[in-house]
C-alpha cells in the first residue's frame, strides 16, 4: 500500500517501494552521460535518481512518468483504465486552490540569479547545450486570466538567460503574442519538481486551465501559491521555481535538441527570456527528461491524445473498436481496428482520426483481426490488404507540426488515410490462418515427465 501521491517525493516513494527507481550513486557528468545513463534506466522500465551529479550540489530525477506503467501508479489506477480517467479528467475540472501561508517550493528565494548552479543537463550527443525540458512551464492568459501549463524546451545561455522554443499551436505562443504586441513582456514561471499529476495535466491540448484537470487526476485540488516577482501563481510544493519573462521584440538562434520525432531539430530565432528569480526548497531535487525518451513520448504525444482519437472515431462509426498513437511513431500515426467496415467507412473513420490532434499526418485503419499493438501485423495488414490505387488518399496543404521532416516552417504538411481492412468483396474468400495456442513449456514438461 503506498501513501497518498501529493508532490515529487512522495511518488519516488512510491516509484521506490515497487522496485520502479533506479538509484544512481554514482557520480555522472550532466553532459551526456546522464543523458545516456537515463535512456539505459528506461529501456529497463524504470526512473533514474542521479544522486551525484558533477558540477552541482542538487540532484537529479528522470524519466519519472517513462511507462504506462508509472503514469497509471501516479494517478492510482490501472493500466487499462488509463486512457478513460484521462478523459474523464477533462469533464470534472477542479481548481486550484491557494495557500497563504508560507510554501515549501519558496523556503529559500534567490534573486541573483545563477543557472550554472542548477545541475541542467545536456542529453543528447547533438544537443546544442544544456536544455530544461521536464519544467512545468506557467504562464496567464492576457489580462491576468486562466492559467495554462505546458512544456516547453528552454535553452540554458548564460546565468540567467534562456532560449524559448515556442511552435505553433501553443497556448503559450497566444500569450506571448498578445503581450509582444502591447510592447509587454511576458511573465511566467518554470515549475520543477511537481508533483506528478501536474506533469501529466500540463501535457494535455487543453483550452482551458491545465490545472483544473491535475486537481480532477489527483481528485484533490492543487495547492498554489503567488509567485515572488510577477502575478503567477506556482504549485506550492514544487522542489524549484524559476520565475521568469520572455522578452518582446527579441528573437535568438534556438536549438539544435534531440526532438519527438526522432530526430534532432533545426536551430531557428525563437524568444529569449530572463530568469528573475530562483526560489526552492531547502534540498531541491531537479527534475528532467531525455528528449526523444519513452517519457518524452508516451507524454507528449501518446496518453493524452488517444482519449479524444478514440471518441472521435466512435462518433463517426459505431464498428470502431480500438485505435492508438504508437509510442514508436512518435504520435504522427494513428492506428484504428474496425468490425467490417461498410463501404467508405474506413476513410470517414481516418478523417475523424486525423481530427484527433494536429499532428496525426498518418491513419491506418485495419480488420479487428489484425493486433493493432503488434507492429507486425500493422505491416502484415499494409503489405496484403491494400489496394495502393484506391484505398490509400493523400491530402495535401494541411496543418501539422514544424518539427516533422516533411513539414515547412509553417508545419503545412500532407497527411494520409490508408484503408488496410479486406474489401468487403473478398471477406468471404480470404480468411486471416491462426493456429492453436499451444502451452510448449507444458508439452515439454510432459514429454521428459512420461520419459519419451
Ligand atoms: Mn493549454
Amino acid at each position: 500500500m503506498t501513501g497518498r501521491i501529493d508532490d515529487l517525493r512522495s511518488f519516488m516513494a512510491a516509484l521506490r517501494q515497487k522496485g520502479l527507481l533506479c538509484d544512481i550513486t554514482a557520480p555522472v557528468d550532466p553532459v551526456h552521460d546522464l543523458g545516456a545513463v537515463l535512456r539505459a534506466c528506461e529501456q529497463d522500465g524504470k526512473a533514474a535518481y542521479f544522486h551525484r551529479v558533477s558540477g552541482s550540489s542538487v540532484p537529479v530525477l528522470g524519466s519519472a512518468l517513462g511507462s504506462h506503467e508509472r503514469i497509471a501508479l501516479a494517478i492510482g489506477c490501472s493500466r487499462e483504465a488509463l486512457g478513460d480517467v484521462m478523459e474523464a479528467a477533462t469533464q470534472a475540472p477542479m481548481p486550484p486552490k491557494e495557500i497563504d501561508g508560507p510554501a515549501p517550493c519558496q523556503e529559500v528565494v534567490e534573486t541573483a540569479v545563477d543557472l550554472g548552479t542548477l545541475p541542467v543537463p545536456t542529453h543528447a550527443p547533438k544537443d546544442g547545450g544544456p536544455y530544461i525540458n521536464a519544467g512545468v512551464v506557467i504562464a496567464r492568459a492576457p489580462g491576468g486570466g486562466r492559467h495554462n501549463l505546458s512544456y516547453v524546451r528552454l535553452q540554458v545561455k548564460g546565468k540567467d538567460r534562456i532560449g524559448v522554443n515556442l511552435n505553433t499551436w501553443r497556448h503559450l505562443l497566444e500569450f506571448f503574442e498578445a503581450a509582444e504586441k502591447r510592447g509587454e513582456n511576458l511573465p511566467f514561471c518554470v515549475a520543477l519538481g511537481v508533483d506528478p499529476a501536474l506533469m501529466i495535466a500540463a501535457a494535455y491540448r487543453y483550452d482551458g486551465d491545465e490545472y483544473e484537470i491535475a486537481g480532477s487526476l489527483r481528485g484533490a485540488p492543487t495547492a498554489v501559491v503567488r509567485a515572488k516577482t510577477c502575478d503567477v501563481l506556482v504549485p506550492a510544493t514544487a522542489e524549484i521555481v524559476l520565475e521568469c519573462e520572455i522578452l518582446a521584440g527579441e528573437r535568438e538562434a534556438e536549438g539544435p535538441m534531440a526532438e519527438y520525432t526522432g530526430h534532432y531539430s533545426g536551430v531557428h530565432p525563437q524568444p529569449v527570456g530572463i530568469v528573475k528569480a530562483i526560489t526552492h526548497r531547502r534540498d531541491p531535487i531537479f527534475q528532467t527528461t531525455a528528449g526523444a525518451s519513452f517519457e518524452h513520448l508516451l507524454l507528449g504525444t501518446a496518453v493524452t491524445r488517444e482519449p479524444k482519437l478514440k471518441r472521435l472515431c466512435r462518433q463517426a462509426s459505431p464498428r470502431v473498436r480500438d485505435a492508438w498513437l504508437p509510442p514508436f511513431a512518435s504520435g504522427f500515426l494513428a492506428v484504428v481496428a474496425m468490425e467490417e467496415p461498410r463501404p467508405g467507412e474506413a476513410r470517414t473513420v481516418g478523417i475523424a482520426a486525423l481530427n484527433a490532434h494536429v499532428n496525426i499526418n498518418t491513419v491506418v485503419v485495419v480488420d479487428t483481426d489484425v493486433d493493432i499493438f503488434d507492429p507486425t501485423e500493422l505491416f502484415w495488414a499494409l503489405s496484403t490488404r491494400v489496394r495502393w490505387e484506391r484505398d490509400q488518399v493523400v491530402i495535401p496543404g494541411t496543418l501539422g507540426n514544424e518539427l516533422h521532416p516533411a513539414a515547412d516552417r509553417t508545419g503545412v504538411i500532407a497527411k494520409t488515410i490508408i484503408d488496410a481492412t479486406l474489401a468487403p468483396e473478398l471477406r468471404g474468400s480470404y480468411s486471416k490462418i491462426v493456429y492453436p495456442k499451444v502451452d510448449l513449456a507444458a508439452l515439454l514438461a510432459g514429454q521428459r515427465g512420461d520419459g519419451t
